[in-house]
């Protein structure tokens, strides 16, 4: 039997908010993916272009991958991309999806503001180290930082951790586990990232969706 031929582009997606605001974009560039990620449990699907398919990797991976040109391109959070440190990664464009914000956030009875004026040292738990030790070194805070890789909220509730530095979007899941953000760090949103190497070799077809899905991002801003 003859090998299907491997499709020109990968696109790496994280599964969640980043696909599903993803397909949008895809289908103004006339692309559709032909599975549902939360149904197959393919982890490389088809598009109805035969020159894209998309790999399905964990959200902190997308900017590796693309890196190391396991995949061209990716969309991956800025919060990912600054703990990634962004090498090897061409950035062309922000593509305003998957909004939140990296925040601060405390248990309810805790009274940060005392604690940072009486310049107590912080236990701070958080996926997002590099963030949180930038933030808290800019603002002359003392911090212990404990990696954490998820449910960050759980850490100010079991004492392992003051404070926590999060992504945070509606405050739903800050506000059900009784904690209260005290300090916006930044604004996130997803980018499209791009392997330096790929841009030049497969220049046009690179060109062509960074192109439409600019413009279908400008045309939102209007
Ligand atoms: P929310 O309850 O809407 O504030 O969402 C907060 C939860 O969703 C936290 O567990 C976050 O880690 C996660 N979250 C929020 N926004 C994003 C995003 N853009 N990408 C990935 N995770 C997110």
């Amino acid at each position: 039997m003859k090998a299907q031929a491997k499709p020109a582009l990968t696109l790496a997606l994280s599964k969640g908010r980043i696909f599903d605001e993803t397909l949008p974009l895809l289908k103004a560039a006339g692309i559709e993916v032909l599975e549902d990620p939360e149904k197959s449990r393919k982890l490389i699907i088809g598009t109805t272009n035969p020159e894209l398919q998309v790999v399905l990797v964990r959200a902190s991976d997308v900017p590796t991958y693309v890196q190391y040109g396991g995949a061209d391109l990716g969309v991956t959070g800025k919060d990912t991309l600054i703990e990634h440190g962004g090498q090897g990664l061409y950035q062309p464009l922000d593509l305003q999806i998957a909004r939140c914000r990296v925040s601060v956030a405390v248990r309810s009875d805790f009274d940060y503001a005392s604690a940072v004026r009486q310049g107590s040292r912080l236990k701070v738990a958080t996926k997002y180290v590099g963030i949180a030790r930038d933030f808290f070194a800019a603002k002359g805070v003392h911090v212990d930082l404990i990696k954490l890789y998820g449910s960050m909220e759980l850490a100010p509730l079991t004492g392992l951790a003051d404070a926590i530095v999060d992504l945070v979007s509606t405050g739903n899941t800050l506000k059900a586990n009784h904690l209260v953000e005290v300090e916006r760090i930044m604004d996130i949103s997803s980018r499209l990232v791009v392997n330096q190497a790929a841009l030049k070799l497969k220049q046009d077809p690179i060109r062509h969706l960074i192109d439409v899905f600019a413009r279908t991002v400008a045309a939102r801003q209007t």
